[in-house]
């Protein structure tokens, strides 16, 4: 209960962005995973925060790390895309059969 309220530091809790007086807020700490988990997924880029995600487009895709804000906590994350390149081949002037 007085866990906000230690020497009045201005905190900003960093999982729920609520007032605390500590880095991570008490209810986060006791009812969320803590540090939060990366993400990977083949189409959606997801806020290792809140786990907000959305689909990436194809032509955003840097295989270099950058900073990303999370449009639905502001949080800032680190991004970058793996490119899963298939080189496919075929025979010229064979039907292929289906
Ligand atoms: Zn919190
Ligand atoms: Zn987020």
């Amino acid at each position: 209960m007085s866990e906000n309220m230690i020497g009045g530091t201005p905190y900003n809790c960093a999982m729920c962005g609520m007032p605390s007086g500590n880095e991570i807020c008490y209810d986060c700490r006791t009812t969320k995973r803590w540090p939060p988990d990366s993400q990977s997924d083949t189409c959606n880029v997801i806020c290792p925060w809140c786990e907000a995600a959305y689909q990436a487009e194809a032509r955003d895709f840097d295989e270099d790390e950058r900073v990303e804000e999370c449009f639905k906590c502001g949080k800032a994350y680190i991004l970058y895309d793996e490119m899963e390149i298939i080189h496919h081949t075929r025979p010229v002037g064979v039907k292929q059969n289906k």
